[in-house]
């Protein structure tokens, strides 16, 4: 059976989260279809999605004036897997602490927007995360910071702060796997990729 995955395209990193979900759901010898998501009407047929970063504020107006956000919020009611990153978790987020973006409350956590400081607006940096075996090449551009965790389970942590979170069938990281060509991140979102297991 070829799975439909869409990747959320108002805005953002698109084309490089279509690659890396082929890249994960070959490594584990799914095939898949990727869709970008531009209007309404695609993600009901999705069996798993992407919300990239990008622009939150920019991301979270376009979701609701095209009718987007409610069936990303439907898809996930139905259980079924999201993986928000970057902007895409301050869009997911239960509070994004800044009135500009229009919170889709998928992710019982609270955010800080460009939460690691000028001077190092982007760095990567090797990152533990549970559920991987080795540590993951982290890209943080401008990156959010989690806080305020509610019933979200925390999966790893930079400096002292959460930066990647997992609530029910969402998986969230503060920064790009998309961008590093390591698919175990993609698989651990949609293909239980759990390698501690
Ligand atoms: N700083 C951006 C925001 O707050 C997120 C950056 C990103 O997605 N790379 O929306």
């Amino acid at each position: 059976m070829t799975l439909v995955a869409g990747v959320v395209a108002v805005q953002g990193n698109v084309a490089e989260h279509v690659t890396a979900i082929e890249r994960a759901a070959a490594s584990v010898g799914e095939d898949v279809d990727v869709r970008e998501v531009r209007e309404a009407g695609v993600v009901p047929d999705c069996d798993l999605l992407a919300l990239p970063g990008g622009e939150s504020t920019t991301i979270s107006r376009l979701l609701r004036e095209t009718g987007i956000a409610s069936e990303i919020c439907a898809h996930v009611d139905d259980g079924e897997p999201l993986f928000a990153t970057c902007a895409g978790l301050i869009v997911a987020s239960r509070d994004a602490r800044d009135d500009r973006v229009d919170e889709l409350e998928l992710v019982d956590v609270a955010v800080e927007r460009n939460a690691f400081g000028r001077q190092r607006d982007s760095f990567e940096a090797p990152l533990e995360v549970d559920g991987l075996a080795q540590p993951f090449p982290a890209v943080f551009i401008r990156a959010p910071a989690i806080d305020d965790v509610g019933d979200a389970e925390v999966l790893a942590t930079w400096d002292g702060r959460p930066v990647a979170a997992r609530d029910g069938p969402v998986l969230t990281t503060a920064f790009h796997p998309e961008l590093t060509g390591d698919p175990r991140l993609h698989r651990l979102a949609f293909f239980d990729g759990d390698e501690t297991r």
